[in-house]
């Protein structure tokens, strides 16, 4: 297909992200992607490749064409792509939950697979409130989270997304009503404030009777804003949890296997939530799929319940294809030294942004693990910002007033100098 038929057919029929029908601004088409480059159908601003900043979303943390990740799909192709998980299992599925809960905080111990990542918040969800259920306190069903949060697009995981960006008050009477603490105060290395400790006890105190869990994103706030926070809160967070019997669920969905220099951001606090979710970088960028782990406590409350199971299947549930992969991109990290390169890219990210932070509209510029974020004091042109960045060589995904990127792990130094430019030459077209 030529490319102004496919373009032509893409604005009629299809949606894509946050997107109107038609859509609004033309998507570059991508032919293929190796390495840490995307290579386009048609060259833009001269360049027919463009370095990938965005890790296709947290996900492609091998970068593109991975041999060792083909070869692990292509060999469970020949096996099986795919059989239901109801009342059969499998190798890839069961080698993927083992390792999960050998390299996950203790005690987590059980593995849910679901399909994506909203999904797995979901199920989250619905384990959290099954288990008061099960205790006979079906009157803690209600979720705690902080402001600027981000869990995902379904019903429930919106109803605990910022509910500003979140754009609660077009649902309202629609999303369940939860409780929403202020952002947690900005800054990985900030000294806890005691006012916003006192101020998320006294919420948590206060509505004990009603809270089935609190969930949060930790360290990282994704999606919601890319803001980093002290793990001293997480620390709070478990201490208040446990005083006043609510669950603990993490959402790693974004932060998981390594992106902020710990295998986990629970790490940071050297805690474990009651529930997690994991997804993105779980295959590799290769295949949708997502986990939600629970400790015994959680799993046996729901046994004990009136209806003793979990009420959950999805029809790809466990995918062995998607499995296979994960266990490929997980033995690819764990075998190497991935804290050194996420800490080259740090250095090289902190280097390469150091400059943004004298630009005009820039209000700031932080950088953690393997993510540089630089944010406007005004809202980003998507369109005038991405063109920048593509003419600078890279593909960059800014909203809001943020622009921002998340490198493939393998991304050598000259491109993540590279991606840099295009963070600043994106940050100057508005
Ligand atoms: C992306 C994301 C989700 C949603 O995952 P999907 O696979 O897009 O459904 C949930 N929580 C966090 C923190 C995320 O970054």
């Amino acid at each position: 297909m030529d490319t102004r038929t496919l373009l032509d057919l893409d604005r009629a029929h299809v949606w894509h992200p946050y997107a109107p029908m038609p859509g609004a601004v033309e998507p570059f088409v991508v032919e293929s992607a190796s390495g840490v480059r995307l290579r386009l159908a048609e060259p833009v601003a001269g360049h027919r490749e463009l370095v990938d900043g965005m890790s296709s979303w947290w996900a492609a943390i091998h970068g593109y064409g991975h041999p060792e990740l083909d070869e692990a799909v292509r060999a469970q192709l020949g096996r099986m792509s795919h059989v239901m998980f109801g009342g059969l299992t499998h190798e890839p599925a069961v080698r993927l939950a083992a390792r999960l809960v050998e390299i996950t905080p203790e005690p987590l111990q059980h593995v849910f697979l679901a399909d994506s990542g909203s999904v797995s918040v979901e199920v989250a969800v619905k384990m959290c409130l099954q288990y008061w259920q099960s205790l006979g306190r079906p009157a803690k069903r209600r979720l705690l989270t902080w402001r600027g949060g981000y869990h995902g697009d379904t019903f429930h995981p919106m109803s605990v997304c910022d509910p500003d960006g979140g754009m609660h008050a077009l649902w309202t009477g629609v999303l369940p009503q939860q409780l929403f603490a202020d952002e947690p105060p900005a800054g990985f290395d900030a000294p806890l404030d005691p006012a916003y400790a006192d101020h998320l006890a006294d919420l948590i105190e206060r509505h004990a009777d009603e809270l089935a869990a609190v969930i949060v994103e930790p360290v990282v706030q994704g999606a919601g804003g890319m803001r980093f926070h002290s793990p001293a809160y997480l620390r709070l967070l478990r201490e208040l949890c446990d005083r006043h019997d609510v669950l603990l669920v993490f959402d790693e969905i974004a932060t998981g296997f390594g992106r902020t220099g710990e295998l986990f951001a629970a790490d940071h606090a050297g805690l474990s939530p009651d529930v997690l979710c994991l997804g993105k970088a779980l295959t590799g960028g290769y295949l949708t799929m997502a986990a939600t782990l629970c400790t015994p406590r959680v799993a046996d409350g729901i046994s004990r319940g009136r209806l003793p199971v979990l009420a959950h299947g999805p029809t790809f549930m466990g995918n062995p294809l998607a499995a296979a992969v994960a266990n490929a991109s997980l033995d690819l990290l764990l075998r190497q030294d991935w804290q050194v390169d996420i800490k080259r890219i740090e250095t090289g990210l902190r280097d390469g942004l150091a400059a943004a932070a004298d630009l005009p509209g820039v209000r700031d510029v932080r950088v953690l693990g393997a993510i540089g974020v630089v944010q406007l004091d005004h809202p980003v042109d998507m369109r005038a910002a991405t063109a920048a960045a593509a003419e600078a060589g890279v593909w960059l995904r800014p909203f809001r007033d943020l622009i921002y990127t998340m490198p493939p792990y393998i991304t050598e130094d000259a491109d993540v100098a590279r991606i840099c430019e295009g963070v600043l030459a994106a940050a100057q077209t508005s």
